[in-house]
């Protein structure tokens, strides 16, 4: 695989920002919409938006099955923000029907940061990521309340009223962060998924 293709879930959310992102390293990054869209990607992004909103329309677009029997294949997924929450196995302060995908062994709680600190920025050093830490946008964040076993914490909020938050986490071949890389012009995180992408 010389140029991987990444799709990115246009749904609802920022899903403009990640396909520049991804462009910009070296892969072919395309919106998916359609099961069979999803079926010519070899990495999948779930862009920051409504997590609610995005669970509704995976329904309707029939693509809740597709994109849970291609995670449990293997397939590589980046969730920011609301895609972290449609990553996690259970999330705290959710709407009662939503529902993410069969995803990463952690609970997060949705709208963690609390009215004050509703949107902020902060840095987060990520490990596997060299360059020092990330500009960190957090917009109505999820935060990490509990990983399991199997669940790699790659960075936390070292400062402010959220410090010691786990907000970047990795199981296998799925990754995720509550802020948006995709808003900085930063590109180290889909450099690093492009490379998880092309090692899968
Ligand atoms: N608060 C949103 C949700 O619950 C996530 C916000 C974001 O993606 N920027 O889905």
């Amino acid at each position: 695989m010389t140029v991987p293709v990444i799709g990115v879930l246009a749904l609802q959310g920022d899903v403009r920002e990640h396909v520049a992102a991804l462009t910009g390293v070296g892969a072919q990054a395309r919106p998916v919409r359609r099961p069979e869209e999803l079926d010519a990607v070899d990495g999948l992004v779930i862009p920051g938006g409504e997590s609610t909103t995005i669970s509704k329309l995976t329904d309707i677009f029939e693509l809740r099955e597709p994109i849970d029997k291609r995670i449990a294949a293997g397939l590589p997924v980046y969730g920011s923000c609301a895609g972290m929450i449609m990553l996690a196995a259970e999330v705290l302060d959710g709407r009662p029907d939503q529902r993410g995908f069969a995803g990463i062994e952690m609970t997060v709680r949705r709208n963690a940061f609390g009215r004050q600190v509703d949107s902020f920025e902060a840095p987060v050093a990520l490990a596997g990521v060299d360059g020092g830490p990330f500009h960190a946008v957090f917009i109505r964040a999820p935060w990490v309340e509990r990983v399991g076993a199997g669940v790699d914490v790659l960075g936390e909020v070292t400062d402010g009223p959220a410090a010691g938050r786990i907000v970047a986490v990795r199981q296998g071949n799925l990754v995720a962060t509550s802020f948006h890389p995709e808003l900085t012009g930063d590109l180290r995180l889909h450099r690093y998924f492009v490379d998880l992408v092309r090692a899968a």
